[in-house]
């Protein structure tokens, strides 16, 4: 049997099995079907504390995992199949590994933006196309972005990439925006912000190098036109990666695990959620590590018996 376990190999899965390691409790990382999690997705992190001149995304988390196994962290290939809490350790079924016992669980499994799923998006990320403006914002300085949705995300992307872009254009496939009448407002009120409502995005257009445009269809007359722009920002969504856990753990209603504030447990004793599967919020890389540490001291607390029967009273 494992003393613990750790789901994922973002920010938040590294940074507690750094500590794990450190502390001798011999964690064992599985890594999923993208080691390293988003930040594999971006180009360079400057916002990460202690790189002066910004670090690539998958050359920080290449770190990440190789100080982890410095201390002595296993790290293993699979895809975790099932779960069964049912018991005072837990049981994982992980594809090419078969079955692993653990008294503690770390789940640092993530979220993943959603996207349209249109022409031209997947292969010009990094090319133009960003589902992250606090990440990529900074690139587009002087330049035209276009965003698209109309939640809060999008609101709040929009008035934040203002401080770079020259233009920022809302393209939302509805005359009525999602988001709080609060964002709305603030959004409505920036005059660099130009609206394209009920506009349904087709395609993102590129001269092979860069972005250069998004082709939308108004819904009301399906007329299509390109908006020339330099970038497209997706900001329609976060689905945390909690399915392979099958409604054993309690999340809230779009998914997201609940932990006690303040900690990483979750309803389940020696279960414990850290980095973007419980945090729709803030979903920052620092944030992610900040929780990654607290999963690793909640769980070492817990399997050293500080935390022991009454779950409850710890929470
Ligand atoms: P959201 O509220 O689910 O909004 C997603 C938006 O994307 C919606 O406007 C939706 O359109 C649009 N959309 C979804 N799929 C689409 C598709 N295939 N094609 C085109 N458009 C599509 O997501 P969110 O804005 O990321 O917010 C998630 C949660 O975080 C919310 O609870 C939000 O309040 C919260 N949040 C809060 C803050 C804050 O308070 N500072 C900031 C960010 C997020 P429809 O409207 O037509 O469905």
């Amino acid at each position: 049997m494992e003393k613990v376990v750790i789901l994922g190999t973002g920010p938040a899965g590294l940074t507690a099995a750094i500590y794990l390691a450190r502390a001798e409790m011999n964690p064992v990382v599985i890594e999923g079907m993208e080691p390293g999690g988003q930040l594999t997705l971006t180009t360079e992190v400057e916002n990460y504390p202690g790189f002066i001149d910004g670090i690539m995304g998958p050359e920080l988390m290449e770190n990440m995992k190789k100080q982890a196994e410095r201390f002595g962290a296993q790290f293993k290939r699979g895809w975790v199949t099932k779960v069964d809490f049912t018991s005072s350790t837990h049981k994982l079924e992980v594809s090419g590994l078969g079955e692993i016992e653990t008294q503690a669980l770390i789940v640092s499994t993530g979220a993943t933006a959603k996207l349209l799923d249109i022409p031209g998006e997947k292969e010009n990320i990094g090319k133009g196309v960003s589902t992250c403006a606090t990440c990529d914002g900074f690139f587009f300085r002087g330049k035209k972005v276009i965003i698209i949705g109309g939640g809060d995300s999008a609101m709040e992307e929009a008035n934040f990439l203002t401080k770079f872009a020259s233009e920022v254009h809302v393209v939302h496939r509805r005359d009525n925006l999602r988001a709080s009448k609060i964002m709305q407002n603030r959004a409505k009120d920036n005059p660099k912000i130009k609206w394209h409502l009920n506009q349904t995005p087709l395609e993102v257009i590129s001269d092979g190098k860069s972005v250069t445009g998004l082709k939308v269809k108004d819904n009301s007359t399906n007329e299509e036109k390109v908006i020339e722009i330099d970038g497209v920002f997706v900001a329609i969504g976060h689905l945390p990666n909690t399915d392979f856990l099958n409604g054993q753990i309690d999340t809230d209603e779009t998914g997201y695990i609940r932990v006690t504030p303040g900690t990483t447990n979750t309803n389940i004793p020696g279960v414990f959620a850290c980095g973007d599967v419980q945090d729709k919020k803030y979903r920052q890389a620092i944030t992610a590590a900040g929780t990654g540490c607290m999963a690793a001291l909640d769980s070492e607390k817990y399997i050293e018996g500080e935390i022991t029967q009454d779950w409850s009273q710890s929470l």
